[in-house]
């Protein structure tokens, strides 16, 4: 049927105002949804475009894409939020690197984030091993692992086994205390074997065919904004998340920051971007209802301008 002019420009009208969300998570990483039910949330939202940012891991993407890629009314991106390895000369802590539009059929993508894994893995098991012997906890790696639903084992395991296992010793503790006990800096921190640093993961994306991207800027702790990303640039960033829901996120979620995040942090970014010419990206760091994250899909209202230079 032939749209009347009044209805084209309906038609143009909202497909400007669709939005787009470059940052999901599935439960292939710490999300909630499957990879299908992302993408069926995004097309019942009208979002027009979508990334799956896994922590560490492409397990989710093939799923993603074989049920995303025929849809009609959206765009499905294939994506990764990298770890970085933490180096405190250079501030980097907590530092991730989303690389958006990735091959996931790189070989040296599959190869290095099995390398990753292993390394993430083994960790975790040394962790489990000190709390018991060094510190006489109940736990062990096994049980950690059986809680964890994706294959992904992560700290939140950990401390949940913590305090089930041994309910009087944890007692006088509060949850960040118990984080900090197997955190870099804890008395039963152990480094990881093999990790990436911020050079090396923005090779590895652009290996795969990617785009670099600082993801969720505002949250590290740096004492100069704008020098942490000039070093990101300077190691070949391409991007920065601008729209971020920082006052969701940690460390500014439930504090006196929170306003003051949101309202200055993706302005201050947008600034930065154009500064070092930069790309521009962003979303909501959707994990899934029911986690402890109350955001929804699509929320950080990214605009589908954005996407122009990123497919
Ligand atoms: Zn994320």
């Amino acid at each position: 049927m032939e749209l009347n002019w009044i209805e084209k420009i309906k038609f143009f009208a909202k497909f400007m105002q669709l939005m787009i969300d470059l940052h999901l998570h599935s439960n292939y990483s710490d999300g909630l949804d499957t990879p299908f039910q992302l993408i069926d949330k995004s097309i019942e939202l009208e979002i027009k475009a979508i990334a799956l940012t896994d922590h560490d891991t492409i397990d989710g993407v093939r799923e993603f894409l074989s049920y995303g890629e025929d849809k009609e009314n959206i765009i499905v991106i294939p994506a990764i939020e990298i770890s970085i390895m933490h180096e405190p000369f250079r501030e980097i802590k907590d530092v991730h690197i989303i690389g958006l539009n990735i091959n996931r059929d790189s070989s040296e993508l599959i190869n290095t984030l099995k390398q990753q894994l292993t390394g993430r893995l083994n960790q975790k098991k040394q962790i489990c091993r000190r709390l018991r012997e060094e510190f006489g906890y109940n736990i062990t790696f096994d049980e950690v692992e059986s809680i964890a639903e994706s294959n992904v084992v992560g700290r939140p395991h950990i401390v949940k086994i913590m305090k089930k296992n041994n309910p009087d010793k944890v007692e006088s503790k509060t949850n960040d205390e118990l984080f900090k006990i197997i955190s870099l800096g804890g008395e039963a921190y152990v480094d990881r074997e093999f990790e990436l640093n911020l050079e090396e993961s923005i090779e590895l994306i652009e290996a795969a065919g990617g785009i670099p991207i600082l993801a969720h800027p505002g949250i590290y702790k740096v004492s100069n904004r704008t020098k942490f990303v000039e070093l990101c640039v300077n190691a070949g960033i391409k991007g920065v998340e601008v729209e971020y829901i920082y006052a969701k996120n940690r460390p500014f979620f439930n504090t006196d920051n929170a306003q003051w995040a949101q309202d200055f942090l993706p302005q201050f970014y947008r600034k930065i971007a154009e500064k070092f010419n930069l790309l521009k990206s962003g979303g909501s760091d959707y994990h899934g209802k029911g986690s402890n994250k109350i955001i929804k899909i699509g929320e950080a209202n990214v605009p589908n301008e954005y996407l122009k230079y990123i497919i």
